[in-house]
């Protein structure tokens, strides 16, 4: 029997993980490890109850009484806290979706690659703090990143049976997010409520959110490269209102290769799940003659200031991504709290970088993860003290 686990299985992407796994036979046909979730305890106990697991984690102690009561009876064990979650990933399973948000992903992404099996890797933030490090320790232990992000799985699909050297670009598709034909002066005082109508994907707020500033996109572009060893200069970004071709790879004699699909994540996850097999998959089918056209436009870096400042992280490397990727939470939760507008979240990274750019430089490969982690730490206190200074000005 395959055996899976969850990390984050009460988010949108473990939801649509659970859906999956559910309709494939749930119980009967997979043996789960490990389901963790957030402070949705009610949710997460309805999950373990059907699947099963060994184990069911939620984020901190204070959630910890209403997980046991709720699983009291079923044999699952309960836990909580950051360690409990890592104690899971160590846990061998065969298949195992990396779907918290943010860098806490990246720990028990880690741990679960030391065992050497298939991570599907929706977390994307772990490749941006830790490219290095993570791709480093699947190599070690023979494991399998299975990109799980739209753009990547459809990137990964477009290369299978094709010499990475033969690529010569790859063009990452964007929607442009909600505010996507606002004009450029309103963006500043665009609200959490606005940013949230995203006009094609449902996903988490914390991501609906980043595809409008495309924060999102300038952590895929980072994704992209740290993935698949391309260079910076071989990534594009376009926008593509529709979201039907989720990316595009370009080879050396002009061929370009698109991969398309209804917007829907159980695509990208149901591929990770049967990989390297293709199996049915619950999402739309496209009508083209119904499509009819698709449109592409450029994107404006005024209004998309983190299109530019991926590129000097990448540039950079060593550790800012990872500063790059802890002032953008911490940006994100100022936006989110009502403290600064849409387009201070920009500033607040910008800034960061900027006074943290002397203490990043280290040499890549050197990198630890206590590294990574330290400058994950000194960006968020310096975005604080950013957003802090922009906020009393406003
Ligand atoms: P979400 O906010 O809907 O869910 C996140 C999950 O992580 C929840 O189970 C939550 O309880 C848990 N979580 C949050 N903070 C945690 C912490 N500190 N410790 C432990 N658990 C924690 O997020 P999502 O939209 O499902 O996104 C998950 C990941 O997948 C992100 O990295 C995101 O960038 C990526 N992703 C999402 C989509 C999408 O369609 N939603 C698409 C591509 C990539
Ligand atoms: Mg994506």
């Amino acid at each position: 029997m395959r055996s899976i686990s969850i990390f984050g299985a009460t988010g949108s992407v473990g939801e649509s993980t659970y859906d999956l796994i559910c309709r494939a036979g749930g119980a009967q046909t997979f043996r789960t490890v490990a389901l963790t979730g957030g402070r949705n305890v009610a949710r997460l106990a309805e999950m373990a109850r059907v699947l099963r697991p060994e184990v069911a984690v939620c984020a901190d102690d204070s959630c910890l009484p209403a997980l046991r009561d709720a699983l009291a009876g079923t044999g699952v064990e309960v836990a909580a806290g950051d360690a409990a979650i890592a104690e899971a990933a160590d846990r061998p399973a065969d298949w195992v979706m990396s779907a918290i948000v943010g860098a806490a992903g990246l720990v028990p992404g880690l741990r679960a690659l030391r065992h050497g099996r298939a991570l599907a890797l929706a977390n994307k933030e772990s490749l941006v703090t830790a490219g290095p490090l993570l791709m480093a320790t699947a190599a070690r232990h023979d494991a399998q990143i299975l990109p799980v992000d739209s753009e990547h799985s459809a990137i990964y699909q477009a290369l299978v049976g094709e010499d990475i050297a033969a690529v010569e670009r790859i063009i990452l598709t964007a929607s442009g997010g909600a505010l996507r034909d606002w004009p450029l002066e309103a963006l500043a005082q665009a609200t959490v409520k606005e940013a949230l109508a995203h006009p094609n994907w449902a996903m988490g707020q914390r991501i609906t959110i980043d595809s409008a500033s495309m924060f999102n996109k300038a952590l895929e572009v980072i994704e992209t490269r740290e993935f698949f060893g391309v260079r910076p200069e071989q990534i594009e970004v376009i926008i593509h209102p529709e979201s039907l071709i989720h990316s595009l790879v370009g080879f050396q004699d002009g061929a370009i290769m698109a991969h398309m699909g209804a917007p829907d994540m159980r695509h990208s996850i149901g591929y990770a799940l049967n990989w390297p097999a293709r199996a049915p998959l619950p999402v739309a089918r496209l009508d083209l003659a119904q499509i009819a056209t698709l449109s592409f436009r450029a994107p404006d870096l005024e209004r998309y200031p983190a299109l530019r400042l991926c590129r000097e992280v990448m540039e950079a490397r060593g550790l800012a991504g990872a500063a790059f990727n802890a002032a953008k939470e911490i940006a994100l939760d100022r936006f989110l709290e009502g403290r600064i507008g849409f387009m201070d979240m920009a500033g607040v990274v910008e800034d960061t970088l900027a006074r943290m750019m002397p203490e990043m430089c280290l040499e890549t490969d050197a990198m630890t993860l206590e590294d990574i982690l330290g400058a994950d730490h000194l960006a968020r206190v310096r975005a604080s003290e950013a957003a802090a200074a922009l906020a009393a000005r406003r």
